[in-house]
């Protein structure tokens, strides 16, 4: 029997301290309002931020709500070679608002009993003037802090995934090596992406991320994390970006990162052009072959940017597939 690391609320003197946390999320956020009235309209990012807790096999995961925020005109982003009205249709259909949508980022915690893995880390210190970047304290929530991570893996290097490596100057998870993709860091560190449309995120990377290349395990397809998680290349959304397949006592789940981004336009339709993704004919085959084989093999998953807990299943449609969102499945 794996006895799993667990610190912060679960600690003895932790507790007294810990208490104020464990009121109730309405009294809590009520407080917060009482001594700031200006907070009242946004009473939902003052709250504790969102955790969800798996188990799987003997790993336990962890899945922490960043924050999220409404994006705008949906077809500006997700089906961009098709009309407005095309998408408007087919969100409707879902139940869905035609003229904003909602985007959420969902890092995720995997506590094997010998590490504390962490895949990507949020917006970070960038997000919080908007009420984001609340990874660390959804850590805390859920009874880890920074310290306990050991290994912090980058599924690719676009500035929701790494904002969070860096707190000022210094790395913010101290006592964590790293695993990312070797294709993912040689383009973004490369001076050849000075004066294209890479150059913002080429500059965020050497801010963020090569201060800790020194630390940092590269991998390519099939490149092992630690016993049971192994990354597999899906390229396309960004030039190496790698997803991570876990498996414990025979139980699986596959990490997809950023290969789809909305739960319905870019499951049921895979091949509408996403503005984020860089290649955008290579990303829309790797949906196609990422999804093929969760909804072929049923097994479930988790998106980065699914709607909290953002972990779920992918039947398959004619068009794509239909995203089920999970219920008790990891409860039994
Ligand atoms: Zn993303």
């Amino acid at each position: 029997m794996i006895s799993l690391k667990r610190r912060g609320l679960l600690g003895g003197a932790g507790m007294v301290l810990a208490t104020p946390m464990l009121m109730n999320r309405a009294a809590f956020a009520q407080q917060q309002v009482a001594q700031d009235p200006s907070k009242a309209a946004d009473i939902d990012k003052i709250m504790p931020p969102d955790t969800h807790r798996l188990k799987l096999g003997s790993f336990e995961v962890v899945v922490i709500k960043d924050g999220s925020r409404a994006s705008g005109a949906p077809q500006e982003t997700f089906g961009t070679n098709q009309s407005a009205d095309t998408v408007a249709a087919l969100l409707e259909q879902n139940f869905l608002p035609a003229d904003n949508f909602v985007n959420s980022f969902s890092p995720v915690l995997v506590n094997t009993g010998s590490d504390v893995i962490l895949f990507d880390t949020g917006l970070g210190e960038g997000g919080r003037a908007n009420g984001m970047g609340r990874l660390i304290e959804g850590l805390m929530a859920a009874g880890y802090t920074r310290e306990d991570v050991t290994v912090l893996v980058i599924t690719h290097m676009h500035g929701d995934h790494i904002g969070g490596l860096m707190e000022g100057s210094e790395p913010a998870f101290p006592n964590a090596r790293y695993v990312t993709g070797q294709a993912e860091y040689d383009f973004w560190v490369d001076p050849a992406r000075e004066g294209t449309a890479a150059e913002g995120g080429h500059k965020t990377v050497l801010a963020k991320v090569k201060p800790l290349a020194d630390k940092m395990t590269f991998i390519g397809d099939g490149g092992e994390v630690v016993s049971g998680i192994t990354g597999m290349a899906a390229f396309g959304h960004s030039p190496g970006h790698m997803i991570y397949n876990l498996e414990s006592d025979g139980r699986r789940l596959l990490l997809t990162a950023d290969t789809a981004n909305h739960f319905v336009l870019s499951l049921q339709r895979p091949e509408w052009e996403v503005r984020f993704d860089m290649d955008k004919a290579a990303a829309a085959a790797t949906r196609k072959n990422v999804f093929d084989m969760v909804a072929s093999d049923r097994i479930p998953f988790l998106g980065y940017h699914m709607p909290f807990p953002a972990v779920g299943y992918a039947e398959k449609l004619d068009t794509g597939y239909r995203f089920v969102p999970i219920s008790y499945q990891f409860d039994i």
